[in-house]
């Protein structure tokens, strides 16, 4: 059980961050912002895919414009990302989003913070201070030598105090890194430090698997101790793929309820009956075009798949050329080995619609005695793990043939 540092809330349109709210997960178009459809598009995809708040960029006046035309369709709040031209802050606030990212490292005038906050505040609107390693305030650089933890931690204080001067405390904070114990240990500084949310990231963490190892190495390591309000992973890939996995993890770490699919699957071994990676392919593919709440199994054998997968609400597991389906651990169908997808995604949607109960009172009849008598065969033919004596005598074979 996590438990979750107390911090301030905000809200970024109608979604709470910080307090007693939902970890929420974020992830940014990648669409030129000027291209209204195409951006809509996307956001409408992230949504989709389990991001509760997306952020786009502002970089030019036709982006500015374009929010002017996203905010008002988008399904989710919209952040507007500025860089350099704090008066693209001022006229991205006009479009209305719902809250402002501004990179202290890149917008450095006193002056030009507090107009923007100003503004912000007028409008109800939060800011996040989003402090990156790769663009760290160059006074900070030439005091560190180097982007340190204390170093981002210094540029967040610094750009809080010039919000603060102006009553502006609707704030997030973030300190990325690339480097992912320099990014926990920033985190952890800054934790210490203010009672503001904060916006979780390893930045720039690279392309799958990689870049997805190095965020949750980062977002979840920070999570388990209870920091953390929002969360991106930042992949070099379809953004798609960043929101869905932010999702995934807080599902997994028990954050959040499963909205979509958690496909678990044995990783097969040599009482495999069946090829469990192309069966497990294949389930994911059919069940994620439903999307359906559920923890599916693919199982690679009859003998231990129902009983290693009971936890699950549904699960499949092949042996002696036949699929059976198990609900809760029961088996409760056996079907030929080349309908196994199909029966699986077929029970799942009866199971989302009618219940377990329902679905194990509608058990065949003498399902789990076949199942029984298969795994018992398998037993007798395989004998000790992985059909040892039969390899043992083909590799013979093989060793002696000419
Ligand atoms: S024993 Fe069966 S269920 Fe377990 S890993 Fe091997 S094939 Fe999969």
């Amino acid at each position: 059980m996590i438990t979750r540092r107390k911090t301030r809330q905000i809200h970024v349109g109608n979604v709470a961050v910080g307090g007693d709210a939902p970890i929420t997960v974020q992830s940014m178009t990648t669409t030129k912002t000027a291209d209204v459809d195409g951006t809509l598009a996307q956001v409408y995809a992230l949504a989709g895919a389990g991001a509760d708040i997306v952020r786009i960029t502002c970089n030019e006046v036709e982006a500015a414009q374009g929010l002017a035309e996203i905010v008002p369709r988008s399904p989710v709040p919209i952040i507007a990302d500025i860089h350099y031209q704090y008066r693209l802050a001022l006229a991205a606030l006009e479009a209305g989003v719902h809250g402002l990212r501004l990179n202290p490292g890149n917008i450095r005038k006193e002056d030009q913070i507090k107009s923007v906050a100003r503004e912000a505040k007028d409008r109800g609107v939060p800011i996040r201070v989003g402090v990156n390693a790769g663009s760290l305030d160059k006074d900070l650089l030439d005091k560190y030598g180097s982007p340190v933890p204390q170093a981002l931690v210094d540029s967040a204080l610094i750009e809080i105090r010039y919000l603060q001067d102006v009553d502006f405390e609707d704030i997030k904070i973030s300190v990325k890194h690339s480097n992912v114990p320099s990014m926990i240990e920033s985190y952890r500084l800054l934790s210490e430090t203010v009672d503001y949310p904060l916006h979780l990231g390893v930045t720039e963490a690279g392309p799958p698997p990689a870049g997805l190892i190095k965020s949750v190495a980062g977002i979840a390591t920070l999570l388990n101790d209870g920091i953390g309000d929002t969360i991106r992973f930042s992949l070099t890939a379809d953004p798609v793929e960043e929101a869905k996995a932010g999702r995934q993890l807080l599902e997994n770490l028990g954050l959040r309820e499963r909205k979509g699919l958690d496909l678990i699957a044995c990783p097969s071994c040599g009482r495999a009956e069946v090829d469990v990676i192309a069966v497990a392919t294949q389930a994911q593919t059919a069940l994620e075009a439903e999307n359906l709440p559920i923890q599916v199994a693919v199982m690679g054998c009859v003998v231990n798949g129902p009983g290693e997968a009971r936890e699950a609400d549904i699960g499949i597991a092949a042996g002696r050329g036949r699929g059976h389906l198990f609900i809760k651990g029961q088996v409760v169908r056996v079907v030929p080995e080349s309908e196994m997808v199909e029966a699986l995604l077929d029970e799942a949607r009866k199971l989302v619609e009618e219940g377990v109960e329902s679905r194990l009172a509608h058990a065949e009849a003498h399902a789990a005695e076949i199942a029984a008598a298969a795994r018992d065969e398998l037993i007798q033919i395989q004998g000790d793990a992985n059909r040892s004596q039969d390899r043992r005598a083909r590799v013979a074979e093989i060793a002696r043939s000419d």
